[in-house]
């Protein structure tokens, strides 16, 4: 038995004024075979890591092929797509003759001329595997499950959890799966159920749990062999973007469409109910100075590197200048040349900076304020777990009564040495404000008095309608009242 694997990711943000191009996957992951880690799966690798754990023990070769992904951000150049792409097909080519492929994709990616990536890789993967190959998939649940590419695989596995804490457990329920297919001991059949609705679905707050503790005990009992949750990846302008429930089942239509439409329903009637409470600028800056104890930590995830935006967002920090907030914090400004010039201008200076407000219209206009420069660290770095993230070089600058993190690699808040590193001490400030979604509270929820999330104007709205959608196929939810949810497949 033969079994070829691969990835080609990333989760694209085509409202990001930052295009994506080669040099964004050899910064995060760019494998050729041979180069493959033998310690833990890189990002969407898991489908590769884990069939070569398996290979020897349930007797198939494995050929593992390129691993390419990048972080999030704007739309992959198109002739950088094409050379990743066509790398991964010759290989396949040459691998055959093949019983299985393993494919590790995001789901969400979007190229220049190719708005479903995902869908023409496995268009061509297909015409070269041929029909009898068995295809499986594994995606992130931020993905565009569009119909083209459901029907060219036969088994296409979600992660359930959101935080992503399952890639690896998932990874292992595709490859099981696939081979019990090559074996014939089961038939997938698919049925894909399009909720007509666009939201944010964390399973850490208690009616997505619940959901999602539902529909994975289904699994392996009667005939159900995979229930996937697709939440959509909401800021990309795709014909396909939607959420939607796809049931495999062992050769029974009846049954996966059936159960399609009745848990299609449910997530519909969970519409509204998935996601915190999100403030207006302003009313989040009240909120934060009536409380009654300090730190009160302020998310700005419309402005979250990990979602593709620049992260140099300026209207929550001009608001807390205009008022005239004291001993507040803000961070990550992603500024590489401000940094350098603070640089220049050396430690304790006072000068006249132009800051943030730089990579496009959601990015607000640039703060021009006499600043005072009170750290300047080479190579800094901040703390996720058990990892270390590189901020590259930083500054910390202080407007009135704010200190700010300015940073040279863009990633978001994760850890309290995206402060400490530059000496400001978040557990003794008034106000912190991190620009991310969910990542923070790891480290900043537990010295957290009061978290308040905030919906700036950042390029990742938490209210749909503020997006401009054009391409996006309606009516759908929250853009449109009325919409017309029912099955694709
Ligand atoms: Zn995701």
């Amino acid at each position: 038995m033969r079994l070829f694997s691969a990835t080609i990711a990333t989760e694209t943000n085509t409202f990001s004024p930052l295009p994506t191009s080669l040099d964004a996957y050899k910064e995060s992951v760019f494998l050729r075979p041979g180069e493959h880690p033998t310690d833990a799966p890189r990002m969407c690798t898991a489908p590769l890591f884990v069939a070569r754990r398996r290979a020897a023990a349930e007797g198939f070769t494995l050929i593992e092929g390129s691993c390419f992904a990048a972080s999030p951000a704007g739309t992959t150049n198109r002739a950088d797509y094409e050379f990743m792409r066509d790398e991964i097909l010759s290989q396949l080519k040459a691998a055959l003759p093949l019983d299985g492929v393993l494919f590790g994709l995001h789901g969400a990616m979007v190229a220049h001329g190719y708005d479903d990536v995902e869908g023409d890789v496995l268009e061509r993967a297909r015409a070269i595997v041929g029909a009898d190959c068995v295809i499986g998939v594994e995606l992130d649940p931020h993905c565009h499950l569009t119909l083209k590419r459901v029907r060219l695989a036969d088994i296409t596995i979600l992660y359930k959890e959101f935080p992503h804490t399952d890639v690896v457990v998932r990874a292992e329920d595709l490859l099981t799966l696939v081979l019990r297919t090559i074996r014939k001991e089961i038939r997938p059949t698919t049925a894909l159920y399009d909720c007509r609705q666009i939201g944010s679905y964390p399973t850490t707050l208690p009616l997505m749990r619940a959901f999602v503790d539902k529909t994975a005990a289904m699994e392996g009992r009667g005939g159900v062999l995979s229930v996937s949750i697709g939440h959509c990846f909401p800021y990309a302008d795709v014909p396909e973007l939607t959420g939607r429930i796809l049931v495999i089942t062992d050769n029974d239509k009846a049954q996966a469409s059936r159960l399609a439409s009745e848990l299609g329903q449910e997530f519909i009637a969970m519409r509204g109910r998935t996601a915190p409470e999100y403030l207006e600028c302003d009313a989040g800056i009240s909120a934060a100075l009536a409380f009654n104890g300090s730190p009160v930590v302020m998310a700005d995830p419309a402005d979250n590197a990990g979602g593709g935006a620049p992260s140099d967002n300026t209207s929550i920090l001009r608001r807390l200048m205009e008022r005239k907030v004291d001993n507040a914090a803000l961070g990550p400004i992603w500024d590489p040349i401000a940094v350098r010039l603070c640089f220049d201008a050396g430690l304790d200076a006072r000068f006249p900076l132009r800051f943030g407000g730089k990579i496009g219209p959601t990015s607000g206009q640039p703060i021009d304020a006499t600043v005072s420069v009170t750290a300047l660290k080479r190579d800094c770095w901040q703390s996720f777990g058990p990892t270390q993230v590189p901020l590259g070089d930083c500054a910390a600058i202080k407007v009135g009564g704010v200190e700010i993190a300015l940073i040279s690699n863009r990633t978001q808040a994760l850890g309290l040495e995206l402060f400490r590193n530059l000496g400001i001490e978040p557990t003794e400030r008034k106000l912190v404000v991190v620009k991310s979604t969910n990542h923070f509270m790891a480290a900043f929820g537990p010295i957290a008095q009061k978290v308040i999330y905030v919906d700036s104007d950042g390029p990742l709205s938490r209210d749909y309608r503020r997006i401009g959608y054009i391409r996006v196929r309606r009516p759908i939810w929250p853009l449109d009242e009325h919409t017309l949810p029912g099955p694709l497949e």
